[in-house]
């Protein structure tokens, strides 16, 4: 006798409860205009209209969804907003979200080759064809010591290149007399990875930039920082450049940095979480001159490519230090694929196990947009910031504070702080626009960061009317 398996859905009920979510998510997708960017809920709300404990009996699918409407949608924050202005955009498309269902409806693990081939071929196909796009020198590609992997996160990334930096360096042995370097303008994750890996915060020296221009890194004051550890009988092994910084777009000198890290013997890591989807476009690769002498570089398709989180592709020039560092293998993931040493197992390039079917998502869109496709969302985009960051210089109170050669405007009040905080807040206030900040040279800065898929010319005029009323 069979057991009971009513209690599953068959793949009949799956089909219909499918074309509902489907339904659900075009309806959110048409809709979300209308609502405020930003909720107004209460610290707790959400739990409040929740049952305390998990039911006992199965409940009709009809409910879930319908909570969706009544518990979940009133508590977001909508990154599709086309008002979203915000922080950088996360990537979403069509083709991006019914690749992560296929993902989840194929339920693959692709831990090592054997687990899934597909898994791992097409993910090394996909970051060739990536690099490709960006334009990346060959080194990067799967053919030589190279290779590209889809990691969680940027921040995933940079540990990653920190730890296999460190294995080249010092291999298992101490490593306290290694030093790592980055711009005061890097994102926190360079911090964070530096933690992570068990280095003292002086193990990471923060390098100057160049405040009263583009806050780019001075590569002077990188040299000299290296030469003075070196001399103290420290190990310089690990310098991130920041291929646009979060708060202003800062384009680090990659070339620069490269040969200093190359007279050390330093690993140089790239950051272009966001700005290197700039790359797609041929006339934009300038921002990456010198790349060739990187020895990682990861970009974030989940950012401004259309790609759902979680895609950061992240190259490597040479994957033997990656697979060095991060490679340990129990008995019960021997397999002879791996031992032949023909495949890729991904394992060895990630902080888990396990791993999801992600290049699908970036097959998706790739394919469903074309090159061309691509670097017409980006350029679209950039045309828009332009245009925006056009209206702010010549609006009498208010002063553009930073270059702005993509898509991020950076603006103050020339009142100041207080003048400029009070704009902010008006406009967020209005639930029309979502907007954030920064410091830059001490002073608070609005940031305008146009991104969004959703986002077209009108929004953005939108904004500026909203500016315009709500600056004195
Ligand atoms: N690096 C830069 C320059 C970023 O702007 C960000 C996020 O905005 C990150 C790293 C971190 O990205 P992730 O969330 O993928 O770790």
């Amino acid at each position: 006798m069979g057991q009971d398996r009513s209690h599953h859905w068959t793949p009949d009920e799956f089909r219909a409860h499918g074309h509902e979510v489907v339904e659900w998510v075009a309806r959110y997708m048409e809709e979300v205009e209308e609502l405020p960017v930003q909720t107004s809920v209460a610290p707790g709300w959400v739990r409040e209209q929740l049952p305390p404990s998990p039911p006992v009996a199965a409940e009709g699918f009809a409910d879930v969804l319908a909570d969706l409407d009544r518990v979940v949608v009133p508590a977001l924050t909508h990154w599709q907003h086309p008002g979203w202005f915000a922080y950088f955009p996360t990537g979403a498309s069509g083709p991006s979200i019914l690749a992560d269902l296929v993902s989840s409806g194929l339920g693959v693990q692709g831990m090592l080759w054997s687990t899934s081939p597909a898994v791992t071929e097409l993910e090394t196909h996909v970051l060739d064809w990536m690099a490709e796009l960006f334009g990346l020198p060959e080194r990067f590609r799967s053919r030589g010591d190279g290779g590209g992997v889809i990691e969680e996160s940027a921040s995933g990334a940079t540990l990653c290149a920190l730890l296999a930096a460190r294995w080249r360096a010092a291999g298992d042995g101490p490593f306290d007399r290694l030093r790592a370097y980055t711009s005061s303008q890097a994102h926190s994750s360079i911090e964070k990875a530096v933690r992570i890996a068990g280095l003292r915060p002086d193990q990471l020296r923060v390098i100057d930039v160049d405040a009263a221009d583009d806050h780019a890194v001075r590569p002077d004051r990188l040299a000299a920082a290296t030469a003075q550890d070196r001399a103290a009988g420290l190990v310089p092994f690990f310098v991130v450049a920041n291929l646009g910084t979060t708060s202003s777009t800062a384009l680090d000198p990659v070339g620069a940095m490269s040969e200093v890290a190359r007279a050390e013997g330093a690993w140089l890591h790239v950051d272009a979480a966001h700005a290197g989807s700039a790359l797609v476009c041929p006339e934009l690769r300038w921002i990456s001159e010198g790349i060739e002498g990187a020895d990682s570089v990861c970009v974030n398709p989940h950012k401004w490519l259309l790609t759902n989180f979680d895609c950061d592709c992240f190259w490597v020039a040479d994957r033997s230090a990656l697979i060095g560092a991060l490679s340990v293998l129990p008995e019960y993931l021997r397999n002879a694929a791996s031992e032949s040493g023909a495949v890729i197992d991904y394992r060895d390039w990630q902080l888990p196990l396990g791993r999801r079917f992600r290049a699908l998502k970036l097959w998706f869109v790739v394919r469903s947009y074309g090159a061309e496709g691509l670097r017409r969302v980006v350029r679209d985009h950039i045309e828009l910031t332009q245009t925006f960051a056009e209206r702010v210089a010549a609006h009498p109170l208010l002063k553009v504070v930073a270059p702005h050669p993509l898509n991020l405007v950076c603006f103050r009040h020339v009142g100041g702080d207080e003048p400029t905080e009070a704009l902010l807040a008006a406009l967020n206030g209005t639930g029309r626009v979502f907007l954030t900040h920064t410091r830059l040279d001490g002073r608070f800065v609005i940031r305008v960061a146009i991104g969004a898929q959703a986002t077209e010319a009108r929004h953005v005029d939108g904004l500026w009317e909203l500016i315009e009323q709500h600056a004195q």
